[in-house]
């Protein structure tokens, strides 16, 4: 059985808070916040759709601060969910929302759980003090490290989600916030590359000449490193980069958008790796056997890791081998 989410986006009108990278302002009133009926009528839509497919799906409630909003909203949005939960468990086995750490509390859990929440995402964004406080976001890593922890301890699922190259961030203190997220047990990550959006703090800053992010090299490096940590901490990182919007295009003033942001970071993982063996031997010329499925990743985004291995003076030529993730022999004569 395939796995999906069926995403309702709530926005959080009238947030008090005014995270620099955040256009909520711009988009509220905008957006328009969902009914109970509203969230019935869209998981009864799709119901036979993901029946015919053989899915499953969690409901899951995004837009930053699900349990921030008004209390009796949120609790009919939760009562429209749990009844499909309850009525058609082969399909909709759970519910999930995203949330600020600091509207996280035992009254708040105890509600979650009664209507079946199964996981509960942390807007983060990072666990470096300065980070938090130069984008106003309003809380600490202390705020976070209180709120994963009673999470885990009530038995949801824990997800951790983190931007890169806000306002005063460096590489490093990404990775920190990763080794943060490691040790906090998450079940699952998000990783958002800062993306600059006209109408916010971080917009203004960034037209000033205040602020620069990580340029696009940079964060496909970093990405490529933090999915590595997670990877190899058994956390899958379900999500990064902004999901493709027309909203995200037009407003968009600088930083890091790609649709295949992933891919370019799992194939400068592969370049890396490559890279290591091919100065170890000390040969010039190989042969690399990867499984089919790694063969685009292995060569690169319009061949970049083929050509970049090239201009350090190393050839590669490829062979297929099922189930091999990357194996590599310097020929003879190199
Ligand atoms: S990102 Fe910040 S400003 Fe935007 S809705 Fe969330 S808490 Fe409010």
């Amino acid at each position: 059985m395939k796995q999906t989410n069926i995403s309702v986006f709530v926005p959080h009108n009238g947030c008090p808070h005014r995270c620099t990278f955040c256009d909520q302002r711009s988009i509220s009133g905008v957006v328009k916040a969902p009914t109970a009926d509203e969230v019935r009528q869209t998981l009864a839509e799709q119901l036979p759709h993901l029946r015919e497919r053989e899915m499953t799906a969690e409901i899951a409630f995004f837009g930053g601060s699900f349990t921030g909003i008004d209390r009796a909203y949120m609790i009919s949005l939760l009562e429209a969910a749990s009844e499909f939960v309850k009525s058609a468990p082969d399909v909709y086995n759970g519910i999930r929302c995203s949330t600020r750490p600091d509207f996280i509390n035992a009254g708040i859990l105890e509600i979650l759980e009664r209507y079946g929440m199964t996981a509960v995402e942390l807007g983060a964004q990072s666990m470096n003090a300065d980070v938090l406080r130069l984008n106003e976001r309003g809380h600490t890593p202390g705020d976070v490290e209180r709120a994963a922890e009673m999470i885990k301890q009530r038995g949801f699922s824990l997800g951790l989600q983190m931007m890169t190259g806000l306002y005063g961030d460096k590489p490093e203190y990404c990775i920190e916030t990763a080794k943060r997220f490691i040790e906090l047990k998450a079940d699952t990550v998000r990783i958002y590359p800062t993306v600059i959006l006209e109408g916010t703090k971080l917009g203004e800053l960034y037209k000033s000449g205040e602020y620069r992010t990580f340029t696009a090299d940079e964060t496909i490096d970093l990405c490529a490193q933090l999915l590595t940590m997670f990877d190899e901490a058994g956390i899958p990182v379900i999500r990064m980069g902004l999901h493709a919007s027309r909203e995200v295009e037009e407003k968009m003033l600088g930083g890091v958008y790609h649709p295949a942001l992933r891919e370019l970071a799992e194939s400068r993982i592969f370049l890396n790796e490559m890279l290591r063996e091919m100065r170890k031997s000390g040969g010039s010329r190989f042969i690399v056997r990867t499984d089919k499925a790694n063969i685009s990743k292995v060569v690169g985004q319009k061949r970049e890791n083929k050509l970049k291995l090239e201009e350090l003076g190393y050839s590669f030529r490829i062979e297929e081998e099922k189930g091999t993730r990357l194996k590599i022999y310097a020929l003879q004569n190199s």
